[in-house]
């Protein structure tokens, strides 16, 4: 199972820094066919990556905060419009989710809003507190928003993605003995409802994770990506990855 990371910054990806541009926000694709967030531009790091967006049967969302979801309704309308799609395709994410992208299609006045001239059928899924379906487990989490977290299994292999929740007892059961633990970090030091790099450190540890990656850090911390690194590593003693946008990982 490969993963890439077509973006990995949070809300605010750009502003203060020299590199502007740099990394979109929160995007990764699971090998070809799952798209895992799509925060805003999602549509141009997928296209500046060269991906097949006919591939993608499944699109997971964890929460419904804008720089996890927004970007989907420019994917949706390529989809449409330039890849002339016919496949059907999955939208999977938390209650509201098909309410929320059938809105932004309409206030857009874009076509792919309509299910007839569309060209292909979208089939959403809406998670309840814990769900089991292909090789997909999903648990919902802790946060201001319903957010959920997923451990996709595939090859042997286990990735776990924790989008944005407090690491809950069911959320920590969901990452247990993963091969690659995937968090979102929003701030350096402890925070009520959003992860630090500590947090993400003793969570990796005692779920007992092969391998962790951070994502959704803010651009402000770009030059503390060692900082990041030693916080989570004076709690877990794996490897630790800060990826980069356009990076893949093999898990
Ligand atoms: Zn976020
Ligand atoms: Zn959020």
């Amino acid at each position: 199972m490969k993963v890439t990371f077509l973006g990995t910054a949070g809300l605010v990806p750009d502003v203060g820094l020299k590199v502007t541009g740099k990394r979109g926000q929160l995007s990764m694709m699971i090998d070809d066919d799952y798209l895992l967030e799509v925060g805003d531009g999602a549509l141009r790091n997928l296209n500046a990556y060269g991906a097949d967006l006919n591939a993608v049967k499944r699109i997971l969302i964890s929460h419904l905060h804008s720089d996890h979801f927004i970007g989907i309704v420019h994917v949706l309308f390529d989809m449409m419009n330039v890849r002339k799609r016919s496949e059907p395709l999955e939208i999977i994410g938390p209650v509201g989710v098909e309410k929320a992208t059938r809105g932004l299609m309409s206030l857009c006045e874009l076509p792919v809003a309509n299910d007839e001239t569309r060209g292909y059928e979208i089939r959403f899924k809406e998670l309840g507190s814990s769900e089991d379906f292909d090789d997909t487990r999903t648990v919902r989490g802790d946060h201001p928003s319903e957010a959920h977290a997923y451990r996709i299994h595939r090859d042997n292999k286990v990735l776990f993605y924790n989008g944005e929740s407090a690491f809950t007892k069911e959320v920590m059961e969901l990452a247990r003995g993963a091969d690659l633990f995937i968090s979102t970090v929003v701030v350096l030091e402890p925070h009520s409802f959003h992860n630090s790099p500590e947090d993400v450190g003793r969570a990796a540890t005692e779920a007992g994770v092969k391998r962790v990656a951070v994502v959704h850090w803010p651009t402000e911390f770009e030059e503390k990506r060692n900082e990041f690194k030693q916080l989570i590593q004076k709690y877990y003693d794996g490897e630790v990855f800060v990826p980069d946008d356009f990076t893949s990982f093999e898990v």
